[in-house]
């Protein structure tokens, strides 16, 4: 019903709108480095961080954003100060210093910073093609004052990953020092053009506490994601460990900047969101379909939880992981060409799909339709109402909307898909990389998902 519709509608309007680069970031650890030698990389790094830091104070203090300005004003003195220093280097510093100066440029307008310069704590030494070339897989040749230095990588999975699939290596690139462990750490930088394809139909998804609901082809899925648990339990974590040392040795405490950061590990570690972004991606690739997401910019408070008392800040706290699952969505489906719309969610779960009448829930997640008394799951009448609106029914004609007058039936969704989606508990789908492959697992377990007569995991889960 919904297919052919979205061909007509939907189909992208400008070439140029729908190709795009991008970009990826790739950290690579290499051997440690001989005492010698990594002395040479620390020298460079010193003479770097030197001209970065006058070529800052000079722009700030002129005023200077444009790196083309800024080399044309002081390459010839950096370049006298260190002549045994490939010249190079100081043209990358110059782009440097001006990235700096323009963030803290940015900065002084907001008036968020009273500073006279902005400082220069972290470094990372930046590259370009003169500097730097790959030699085989794992080993990097960098160009020094000292002459040309080669220096093995300890590569990854993820690496060949990047060298494998059509990504291909950029020129520039940096590299920091890590002088504990004696070695250099490269930032590899990956591109990839990319086409984003006319989708022959959408993925509505639905993000919220407790799950990321997901309609596929008028079935829906709920995929567990215990948000509400892991999101919570951080945060509390993170106010206690903050008291705690803020009280023993005050707020800029070393130690407490240590425990918090492994704490932030171990949250990455739940990398849910990448997940769950590779399953509506996949899934949607495969069908050659888009992705309908919220625009989470006005979603009303009504289904935030209670275990915080402030309200604003609860809401805060769900608003940024909600949005970060549709960031990693975003992100993917880039990646693949899979083009993502965003949909105003106003109303989408408390409306009935078809007959545009209100859904009442009584502190429930399923409730009836006042008009046509079919049973809804909120989470799937927020779906359906995300890919009506998608599909531009509801703007167009108010009274008709296109699911109705292309099925022709007074009840085009399936009598129960409305109110059972197949709920997936986390560690099933968590292991696996894709709908199908979790289906499968589902059939193995013995349980029947064809005609969505069992009850897969009984409605209490998502109340
Ligand atoms: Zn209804």
């Amino acid at each position: 019903m919904v297919g052919c519709f979205l061909q007509a509608s939907l189909a992208l309007t400008n070439d140029e709108e729908d190709a795009l680069i991008v970009t990826r970031t790739v950290i690579v650890r290499s051997e440690r480095i001989s005492k010698k030698l990594f002395r040479v990389f620390v020298e460079l790094e010193g003479m770097y961080r030197n001209i970065v830091e006058q070529l800052v104070i000079y722009s700030a203090r002129e005023g200077i954003t444009s790196f083309i300005k800024l080399k044309a004003l002081k390459y010839r003195e950096m370049r006298n100060l260190y002549p045994h220093l490939p010249s190079h280097y100081v043209h990358t510093a110059c782009q440097d210093a001006s990235t700096r100066v323009k963030s803290f440029l940015k900065l002084k307008k907001e008036e968020s910073t009273n500073k006279k310069y902005p400082s220069v704590k972290r470094i990372s030494i930046r590259l370009d093609d003169h500097l730097w070339r790959f030699e085989g897989l794992t080993r990097i040749a960098i160009s020094t004052h000292r002459g040309l230095i080669k220096v093995d990588l300890i590569p990854h999975k993820q690496l060949y990953r990047y060298f494998n699939s059509g990504w291909r290596l950029a020129s520039e690139a940096r590299i920091k020092i890590d002088k504990k462990e004696r070695r250099l750490i490269a930032y590899l930088t990956f591109r990839k053009d990319v086409r984003l394809y006319k989708p022959s139909g959408y993925i509505a998804v639905d993000v919220n506490e407790n799950n990321v609901a997901m309609l596929i082809n008028r079935k829906a899925y709920l995929l567990e994601t215990n948000i509400e648990r892991i999101t919570l339990g951080y945060y509390y974590r993170r106010k206690r460990i903050q008291k705690k040392y803020d009280k023993i040795c005050g707020v800029k405490c070393r130690a407490k900047r240590k425990i918090l950061r492994k704490l932030r590990e171990e949250e990455s570690k739940e990398d849910t969101r990448w997940k769950v972004a590779n399953i509506i991606v996949r899934e949607a690739l495969k069908q050659g379909y888009g992705v309908v997401l919220e625009d989470l910019g006005d979603k009303p408070a009504d289904n935030m939880i209670s275990r915080i008392k402030d309200e604003q800040l609860r809401h805060r706290i769900f608003q940024a992981a909600f949005k970060g699952i549709q960031r990693a969505i975003e992100e993917k489906a880039k990646e693949y060409g899979v083009p993502v719309i965003y949909i105003n969610p106003r109303n989408t779960s408390k409306q009935c799909p078809i007959h545009r009448s209100e859904i009442k829930y009584n502190g429930s997640r399923i409730d009836v339709c006042s008009t046509g008394k079919e049973k809804w799951h909120r989470d799937v009448a927020a779906c359906y109402n995300l890919l009506f609106k998608a599909l531009g029914g509801l703007e167009r004609c108010s009274h008709h909307h296109p699911g109705l007058i292309l099925d022709g039936s007074h009840v085009p969704l399936g009598s129960t898909t409305a109110h059972e989606p197949i709920g997936i508990k986390r560690s099933l789908w968590a292991r696996l990389k894709s709908l199908d492959e979790t289906m499968n697992e589902y059939k193995m377990i013995g349980m029947n998902i064809q005609g969505q007569t069992v009850r897969l995991s009984r409605m209490e889960h998502y109340r």
